[in-house]
């Protein structure tokens, strides 16, 4: 680090998912050739209509990419949260499943969270059990949620010494900026969490030799918030109409600026989202290994 590059180098997510989906296709063949087929089981409420939807059919297109079978739970609009409570604790009780995921949003006046926390800690490919997040926190084996996952593996990708790096992960949600935080600090790393109440947030990125954006806020992170060779993971999906007047994704960060700062860098689209994917089934994976023959 501290290397003056005029171009930050690319952490190309793509790239990245493919050689995962790569060693994950092989460990599903191993499985396989013992008897253990694998499968995800999915829970889509709301049906064909729900943001959900979208992501439940790029889910089955993966899955069988790597030759994990998919199977997808529908539930309409109209269920309560017993009914779907119901659906996870049979989907727990069924030795054939190993793997279960729920689709957001659900509906309206379910609890979320109580949802989350009746998944069997062992299926929680997402790691949304608070369970799995303790053991994240004390480093016992654990599935640990996927984009938190992604995001270590993007940094590791550079080789970067995370002990002694000062890493600062701007946002503090749950799912993404906490056990991001979390798993650097299990890696040595010296830790700073920001949040909207965070005061003198630029002076602070400054002082990051990572920088995690987790915020969803378009062109939160600037160029001059940026320690030169900095590594940079945006985390972050906005939409936000271009000066063509058309929509377009982009991250938190300024990518433009960011990158004749930082070291490395990581775009939106094709950065931390396909390697989330890919985490997701080496969690799949991984359950089915642990569980045994
Ligand atoms: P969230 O809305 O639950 O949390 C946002 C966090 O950012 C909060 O802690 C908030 O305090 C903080 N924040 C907001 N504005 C801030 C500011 N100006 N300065 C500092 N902190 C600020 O968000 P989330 O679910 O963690 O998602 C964050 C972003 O990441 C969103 O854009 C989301 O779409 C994206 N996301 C991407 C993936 C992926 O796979 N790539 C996965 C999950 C979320």
């Amino acid at each position: 680090m501290g290397m003056m590059d005029a171009t930050a180098r690319m952490i190309d997510g793509t790239s990245l998912a493919e050689q995962f989906k790569a060693q994950i296709r092989q460990r599903v063949a191993v499985l396989q050739s013992q008897g253990r087929p694998v499968r995800l089981d999915a829970m889509l409420v709301g049906g064909a209509d729900s943001p959900g939807a979208i992501y439940a059919r790029n889910q089955a297109k993966t899955c069988l990419e790597v030759g994990i079978d998919y199977h997808l739970h529908e539930l309409t609009n109209a269920a309560t949260e017993d009914d779907i409570l119901g659906r996870v604790l049979l989907l727990n009780a069924n030795e054939d499943v190993r793997a279960i995921m729920m689709h957001l949003p659900l509906p309206d006046g379910v609890d979320t969270e109580r949802i989350q926390s009746m998944i069997a800690v062992e299926k929680d490919v997402e790691g949304v059990n608070p369970a799995n997040i303790g053991k994240v926190v004390y480093g016992r084996r654990s599935l640990v949620p996927c984009t938190a996952l992604a995001v270590m593996e993007m940094i590791e990708s550079t080789g970067v010494k995370l002990e002694g790096a000062c890493a600062v992960c701007v946002g503090a949600s749950n799912i993404v900026g906490k056990p991001v935080a979390v798993l650097l600090m299990r890696a040595q790393a010296t830790v700073i969490s920001t949040n909207v109440h965070t005061q003198d947030l630029d002076g602070l990125v400054r002082s990051a030799d990572i920088v995690v954006s987790a915020a969803g806020v378009p062109n939160l992170v600037r160029g001059d918030m940026i320690k030169p060779g900095a590594i940079v993971i945006d985390v972050g999906i906005n939409r936000v109409k271009g000066e063509d007047g058309q929509m377009h994704t982009v991250g938190d960060v300024a990518f433009d600026e960011v990158s004749q700062v930082a070291g490395y860098i990581s775009p939106v689209p094709g950065g931390v989202g396909p390697v989330t994917v890919a985490m997701m089934l080496r969690n799949t994976v991984e359950a089915a290994e642990r569980l045994g023959g």
